[in-house]
Order: structure tokens, then sequence, then C-alpha cells
């Protein structure tokens, strides 16, 4: 048996289409171009590649991209005075500041002075409190990417066991509010799991999302179950190359065993763009009422 592997590319590609009709349809009938606004602070090479493509997308699907690229330097009252122009900004209808952060910003008062409602990374504590108690929320675009490869797969979840494999705020946390919001039976395993392959190898529905590479082995995962590879792990170089990026599943192994796998890159990572766009145009239909 060897698993489907799930094209999160072609998915994405989908996605984006269909929201480039919406984005033109929304403008019709508003008069309105929605906007996202992208703030980057300092040099950091891969922050400056996610923000070139995320602007590059925002543009090309028809909405209207305001980058900001602030020096390392910039100090964390100049980050937030330029958050709260962005937040009365009418023309700004997303706001996303790029992570990590230098080490002299606090990172988490920058994401909560975004205002909620232009805020399409979903970190703000209000949507995290939304999602949590089952209110209409921007939801974190990497979850909201694998809910819907999960949706595409399985339709209907109710009654699944889902295993989330990470705790983290931007994906481990909403992911596991997203399955039970589907009514999956959901656990959460972190560090201190006691039998972690043993935990994975009850799940219906494995989601890695863990930040080690291929950590998770063939025989953690259950025969049939569909597995969801959060991870972008980059391997040492060798002979002077670039390292290999890999997942945090043993995708080889993973195969043989597995229903249905994302690939590690061309899975999860694709799809996390379109969401956020998803969630650009969103928040602009919410702001209008
Ligand atoms: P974090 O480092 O914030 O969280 C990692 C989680 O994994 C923690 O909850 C940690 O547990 C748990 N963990 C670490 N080591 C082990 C272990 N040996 N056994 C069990 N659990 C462990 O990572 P993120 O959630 O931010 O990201 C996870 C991965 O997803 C990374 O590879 C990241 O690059 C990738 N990512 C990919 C995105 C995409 O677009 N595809 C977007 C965002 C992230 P504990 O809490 O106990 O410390």
């Amino acid at each position: 048996m060897s698993a489907e592997v799930i094209d999160g590319k072609a998915f994405a590609d989908g996605l984006l289409r269909a929201l480039e009709d919406d984005v033109r349809a929304f403008k019709k009938e508003h008069d309105l171009v929605p906007g996202l606004a992208v703030v980057v602070v300092g040099h950091d090479p891969a922050s400056q590649i996610y923000v070139g493509s995320k602007a590059r997308r925002t543009v090309e699907i028809g909405m209207r991209s305001y980058e900001h690229r602030l020096e390392e330097a910039t100090s964390e009252a100049d980050l937030l005075a330029l958050i709260r122009r962005l937040n009365s900004a009418p023309e700004v209808h997303g706001i996303l500041v790029q992570l990590p952060l230098p080490p002299h910003i606090d990172d988490a008062a920058v994401l909560d002075a975004i205002a909620p409602e232009k805020d399409v990374d979903g970190f703000h504590v209000i949507n995290a409190g939304r999602l949590a108690t089952g209110q209409s929320a921007l939801v974190p675009c990497t979850p909201s990417g694998c809910l819907q490869l999960l949706k595409s797969i399985h339709g209907d979840l109710a009654g699944m066991r889902a295993l989330v494999l990470g705790r983290s705020n931007i994906v481990g946390k909403p992911m596991a509010q997203l399955l039970l919001a589907e009514s999956c039976t959901v656990t959460i395993a972190h560090s201190r799991t006691r039998d972690l392959p043993g935990e994975c190898r009850r799940a219906d529905i494995l989601v890695a999302a863990v930040g080690r590479p291929r950590m998770v082995k063939g025989d953690w995962i259950k025969p049939g179950a569909t597995v969801i590879d959060v991870g972008i792990n980059r391997l040492p170089a060798v002979d002077g190359g670039k390292g290999k990026i890999v997942g945090d599943v043993d995708f080889e192994e993973a195969l043989a065993v597995a229903g249905h796998i994302t690939p590690v890159p061309g899975g999860v990572g694709p799809m996390t763009i379109a969401c956020l766009l998803q969630n650009t145009l969103k928040a602009a239909r919410v702001q209008i009422g």
C-alpha cells in the first residue's frame, strides 16, 4: 500500500483562483479594493522572502499590498505607532507583522496592538478566544489550511480521532480547536507526552507541528491514517549546497502506512498564503459590515 500524496500546491492554486473571482465580485459590489499591510522589521533573509511572496500573491489576486520594511533598530514604540496608524487606515483591511521580531521588541505586545478585526494572522488574544469559544474569528492561516486539506479528503470529520503533535499558539492549539469544532476526538501531544508513538498510532488524523526533522516514524502511524506534516526543517548542507527541507514526518516510511499524506515542501506550506488572503477578504467584508 502506498499513501495518496496530497498536492497542497495544486489545492492552494485552486483556492487562489476562486479568491481572485471573489475579490473581483467584492470590488464590483462595494467599489472597494481589499488591502493587506505587511510589516517586517530587520533583514532576516527568510522573512524578507516570505514578505515578498505574500505581497506578490496579494497583488496577483487583485488586492492592494502595503509593505513596510523597517530597520532592525526600529524601537517598539515606533512599531506600535505604525500599527496604530494602520489600525485606523481605511484602505488597510488586514495587518500582518512578520515574525520573528528582533529581540528588543515584545512580540505579544505588538500582536495584541493589532485591531482584532484586521488581525489576519489570527494571533490576537481576542481571535484566539473567539475560536476557542466557537465564535466567528480570524483563524491562524496554517491550521486553517490544514483543516481545508483534511475536509477536501474526508468531508465530514465528526467522530474521527485526531492527534495534534505540538501545542504552539500559532499552529498546535488553534489546530486542535478547529478539529474539536469539527467534532473530532482531539488529543494534543507535546514534549512531555508519555508514549508518543502509542498516542500517534491511535489517530485517524495526525497533524505534526513539532519542528523536529523526520521525527514521526512509519510505525507511529495507524494504517490508513491521514498525515498532515506542518514541519519545515532545513537539514545541514552537504557538499557546500543548501540543506534539504524536510518535514516532521519521515515521509518515505509514512508513505508505506498512511492513507493520505502531505509532502514537504508542497503540502501545507502553499496553503498558508492562500489562507492569509482568504482572511484578508473576510476581514474586509466584516469591516464594511
Ligand atoms: P514551536 O517550536 O512553537 O512548537 C513546537 C511544539 O512541538 C511544542 O509544543 C513542543 O512541546 C513540541 N515538541 C518539541 N519537541 C518535541 C518532542 N521531542 N516530542 C514531542 N513534542 C515536542 O513550533 P511551531 O508550532 O511554531 O512550528 C512547528 C513546525 O511547523 C516548525 O517546523 C515550523 O517551521 C513549522 N511551521 C510551518 C508553517 C507552514 O506554513 N507550513 C507555519 C508555521 C510553522 P512543548 O510545548 O512541550 O515544548
